[in-house]
C-alpha cells in the first residue's frame, strides 16, 4: 500500500489525514492497517516514531464510525493501555486529531498525577475511546466511576515498558476485566519472553508484524562514543553542547537524581536546561515538554522511562551521558533522533565501569561504534577497571553464560545487581512513584572497590589492548 486511499478509509479521516499532510503510510502503517480493518488481532513490534498510533488509531476511528453505538454510561468502546502519561497524553491527542471530523467522538484520558474527580465527570456519559495508564484505570474501576464490559477494541501499548515498569498484574486485572469478544492490537518494541507469553495469553489468532528487526539500530543515527573518565563526564556535556550545532538535545542519564544533578551542572556553567522524570509534577512536565517542543528550551535531560515515548521530533542530538545496562535502550534513546527523515547525532559517554555496557550494546546493534578516546588513564589501569565488570558478567550483563541468551524477562541488570525482578517489586521498596526506578534500585551493581579487581586481574583476564576502545579486551 503507498497511499492512505487504498485502505478504504471513511471520509472524516481520509480529510483529516490530508490536513496532517500525511501522504504515505509508514511501513507499520502498510502493514497493521489492512489487518486491524479486517478485524484481526495484530503484534506490532515497533518502536515510538515509527507511526504506530496511527497504525492502530486509523482502524480504530474507521470502526468508530462504521459501526456507531452510542456508548454506555461509564463505558467505554476502545480502551487504550500505555505506560505513561506522556503517552497517554499523546495517543490521545493522536485520537483527535486523526478523529477531528467525526462527530460525536469523546475521547477521554484517564492518567495518575492529576485529580481524579475530572476523569470521574468525563465517563460519566460513557466515551468511545479511553486511553489510560494502569494505575489510575483500575483506581477508577474500584471505585466504579468506569466499567470495563463494553470494550470493543482493547490496544496494549509499549508493552515491553509495561512489563519492565511493574504493571503486568495491572495488565491482567484489566484484561479478566474487558469482554472476551473483543478485537486487541498489541504494539510492543521488543518481544522478550515474558512478553510473548502475555501476548498469548491476550491475542486470538494475531497476526504478527514487524517494521525494524528487534535490534537494529536507526541508520540515519550518526553515532559515537566518548570514552571518558566519570569525573569527567560533567565538562565533556558543557563543552559539547557549546561545541556541537544543535537544536534540540536529549540527555540520558540513568536515574532521577543522574538527571537533576546534571540540570545544576549545565545552570552552573551557564547552560540552560531542565530535567524531566517521574518526581516532577504533572504540570512541570508538561511546561518541560512543551518548551522543548517549542524550541524555547534546547537540552532535555531524561531518564529512559521518562522520556519513553516522548513525541518530539527535531531532535538532532541525543546524548547518553550515562550508558544504558539495557542494550536495547540504547536502541531506543538513539531513535529519539533522525525521525521523521531527518540526519541525528547520538553521542554516547562511556567510563571504565561502562566498558562491559558498551560491549553489549555494539553486539546487539552488531557494530561498533566509533570511538574517541579522552581518559586519562594508562591503557593498564583502564584494563583493571575493565576488569571488574567483566568478573561480574553473570550478574551485570543478564547473559546466560550456557546460551549466551539475554533473561529479559527476569532482567537482574534492569534493577540493579538482582535484587529483585523489576516487574514484581519489593513490598514497600521504594517510595518513588510506580513506574520510576528509584537512584537505589539503579546502585550500579558493577562498582566493585578497585583493591578486589587487585593485581591478580591481569592474570584471570589476559588482555588484548584495543587502540580504538582505549581498553584492554579480554
Ligand atoms: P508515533 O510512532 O505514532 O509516535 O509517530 C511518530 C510521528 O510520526 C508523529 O509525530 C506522527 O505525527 C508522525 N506520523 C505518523 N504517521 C505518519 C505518516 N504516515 N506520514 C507522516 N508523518 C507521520
Amino acid at each position: 500500500m503507498t497511499s492512505f486511499n487504498d485502505f478504504g478509509l471513511v471520509e472524516p479521516i481520509s480529510r483529516a489525514l490530508r490536513d496532517e499532510k500525511y501522504e504515505t503510510p509508514t511501513p507499520i502503517q502498510a502493514q497493521t492497517l489492512p489487518l486491524a480493518l479486517s478485524g484481526r488481532d495484530v503484534i506490532g513490534i515497533a518502536q515510538t516514531g515509527t507511526g504506530k498510533t496511527a497504525a492502530f488509531a486509523l482502524p480504530i476511528l474507521h470502526h468508530i464510525v462504521r459501526k456507531r453505538l452510542r456508548p454506555e454510561r461509564k463505558s467505554c468502546r476502545v480502551l487504550v493501555l500505555s505506560p505513561t502519561r506522556e503517552l497517554s497524553g499523546q495517543i490521545s491527542d493522536s485520537f483527535m486529531t486523526y478523529g477531528r471530523y467525526i462527530r460525536p467522538l469523546a475521547v477521554t484520558l484517564a492518567i495518575g498525577g492529576v485529580p481524579i474527580n475530572r476523569q470521574i465527570r468525563a465517563m460519566a456519559h460513557g466515551v468511545e475511546v479511553l486511553v489510560a495508564t494502569p494505575g489510575r484505570l483500575l483506581d477508577l474501576v474500584s471505585t466504579h466511576a468506569v466499567r470495563l464490559d463494553n470494550v470493543e477494541v482493547l490496544v496494549l501499548d509499549e508493552a515491553d515498558r509495561m512489563l519492565d515498569m511493574g504493571f503486568i498484574h495491572d495488565i491482567r486485572k484489566v484484561v479478566a476485566m474487558v469482554p472476551k469478544e473483543r478485537q486487541t492490537l498489541f504494539f510492543s518494541a521488543t518481544m522478550p519472553h515474558e512478553i510473548t507469553k502475555l501476548a498469548d495469553a491476550m491475542l486470538r489468532d494475531p497476526a504478527k508484524v514487524s517494521v525494524t528487526p528487534q535490534a537494529t539500530t536507526a541508520e540515519r543515527v550518526n553515532q559515537r562514543v566518548i570514552l571518558t573518565e566519570k569525573s569527567a563526564k560533567n565538562a565533556l556535556l558543557a563543552e559539547l553542547l557549546k561545541s556541537e550545532k544543535s537544536d534540540r538535545v536529549l540527555v540520558f542519564t540513568r536515574t532521577k537524581h543522574g538527571a537533576d544533578k546534571v540540570v545544576r551542572v549545565l545552570e552552573k556553567s551557564g547552560l540552560k536546561a531542565e530535567a524531566i522524570h517521574s518526581n516532577k509534577s504533572q504540570n512541570n512536565r508538561e511546561r518541560t515538554l512543551k518548551a522543548f517542543r517549542d524550541g524555547s528550551l534546547r537540552t532535555l535531560v531524561a531518564t529512559d522511562i521518562a522520556a519513553r515515548g516522548i513525541d518530539v521530533d527535531g531532535v538532532s542530538h541525543v546524548i547518553n551521558f550515562d550508558l544504558p545496562n539495557i542494550p536495547e535502550s540504547y536502541v531506543h534513546r538513539i531513535g529519539r533522533t533522525a525521525r521523521a527523515g531527518a540526519e541525528g547525532v547520538a553521542i554516547s559517554f562511556c567510563d571504565h565501569e561502562e566498558a562491559a555496557y558498551l560491549r553489549d550494546i555494539e553486539k546487539l546493534i552488531r557494530m561498533s561504534l566509533p570511538a574517541e578516546n579522552r581518559r586519562t588513564g594508562s591503557p593498564q589501569e583502564a584494563h583493571v577497571h575493565h576488569a571488574a565488570p567483566h568478573q561480574h558478567k553473570k550478574h551485570g550483563n543478564g547473559r546466560n553464560h550456557r546460551n549466551g541468551k539475554r533473561h529479559r524477562g527476569h532482567s537482574e541488570a534492569r534493577n540493579g545487581g538482582g535484587r529483585r525482578p523489576q516487574h514484581a517489586p519489593a513490598k514497600g521498596a521504594s517510595t518513588a512513584p510506580r513506574g520510576e526506578p528509584t537512584a537505589m534500585q539503579n546502585v550500579t551493581f558493577m562498582r566493585e572497590p578497585r583493591r578486589q579487581a587487585g593485581h591478580r586481574a591481569p592474570r584471570c583476564f589476559p588482555a588484548q589492548w584495543d587502540p580504538k576502545l582505549g581498553i584492554h579486551v579480554t
